[in-house]
């Protein structure tokens, strides 16, 4: 943090910078851009792609309310579906939790450290995959537990 930084008043400059990893190219204002637009819109895609699951859920809950008559081989693959609806809102909700954390921690310019080993996440990584909030070899870590 630079000493002049005065206390209270954050004025809401713009992030123009990412910390990188070593070997890494510094971050070019166009490219920090790019990463915030990106976020931005894995947001709204997330938020839509929820109340598209969310709809269509409601839709199976609905048909199945009535089970009277019905085949029991559709009610297995009506239960399937449901689960299977169910499983891609939750995918979602994760994935738009991730999205509007890392773009919290943009905000704040906090963005691209590893939250896990306070390591620089990399550019590489953030490019591909801008929603990250730790690094590969912690991801890794924690997938494996
Ligand atoms: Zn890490």
């Amino acid at each position: 943090m630079p000493p002049t930084q005065r206390r209270g008043a954050t004025p809401k400059a713009p992030i123009t910078s990412i910390p990188v990893a070593e070997g890494d190219d510094p971050w070019t204002a166009e490219e920090v851009e790019e990463i915030r637009e990106e976020l931005l819109a894995e947001i709204s895609r997330m938020e839509k792609a929820i109340e598209v699951a969310e709809a269509g859920l409601a839709d199976l809950f609905e048909d199945g309310g009535d089970g009277a008559g019905r085949d029991p081989a559709d009610v297995g693959s009506s239960n399937f579906e449901r689960d299977q609806e169910m499983s891609m809102v939750q995918n979602a909700r994760e994935m738009l939790e991730q999205a509007q954390q890392a773009y919290r921690l943009f905000e704040a310019g906090h963005y691209g450290i590893c939250e896990s080993c306070g390591q620089p996440i990399g550019k590489d990584r953030l490019q591909v995959f801008p929603r990250a909030t730790m690094c590969m070899a912690c991801k890794q870590r924690e997938e494996r537990r």
